[in-house]
């Protein structure tokens, strides 16, 4: 299948235009890495340029061969720029987890993004990946919510945990927006519970 879309649709660079992969290793080098904010979160990549225009044609234009892209672009970042970290995660055992769409959202669109990239993913940097939160409410997308004060009513309480066995946890997301979809999430595990936030942007 990807061998044919590639004949009809030759993939090209999202940030220079050159023919054969959606972001080529040279314009990988000059993506810019962030670095962890306090707590214990790590927003690869700025929310701009060929990551946005690559996470938006993941999500809305169904382009999923976008997700092995993202899964080798991840693990290449967090072993050359955060392999100490990476490590530590390793060595604790770290299960990371992806943060689901609610079924209608998902329905609609196919697939979690969150959740394929995470498949891909966590072979690659060897670490444990399991869903552990459903949604619980059908809540709005959060883009569609304006007001901030909203928003947080409209994702409070919006997830459950499936397991609560689990002392070290990366939840991973690809954009961090409000940071209200992730609370929600950090909320629904005992609070004893070691929880890192991974994001692509
Ligand atoms: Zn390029």
């Amino acid at each position: 299948m990807s061998l044919l879309l590639d004949l009809i649709f030759p993939r090209s660079c999202y940030s220079c235009h050159r023919p054969g992969r959606y972001l080529c290793l040279h314009c990988q080098s000059e993506l810019v890495v962030r670095s962890i904010r306090p707590p214990q979160r790590l927003p690869l990549f700025r929310y701009h340029g060929p990551i946005k225009a690559m996470i938006h044609d993941l999500k809305f234009s169904f382009i999923s061969d976008l997700v092995p892209e993202f899964a080798l672009l991840i693990s290449r970042t967090l072993k050359t720029k955060f392999p100490h970290l990476l490590e530590y995660w390793q060595e604790e055992n770290f299960i990371i987890v992806p943060i689901p769409l609610h079924p209608y959202r998902q329905n609609w669109r196919g697939f979690n993004q969150s959740e394929l990239i995470l498949k891909e993913l966590a072979p690659l940097i060897n670490l444990k990946y399991q869903n552990l939160l459903i949604r619980s409410k059908n809540t709005l997308p959060q883009t569609q919510i304006k007001d901030k004060a909203l928003r947080h009513t409209n994702i409070s309480s919006a997830f459950c945990a499936i397991g609560h066995n689990y002392k070290n946890i990366i939840l991973f997301d690809d954009v961090y927006t409000t940071g209200s979809t992730t609370k929600s999430a950090i909320s629904c595990f005992p609070k004893d519970t070691n929880i890192w936030i991974l994001t692509i942007a």
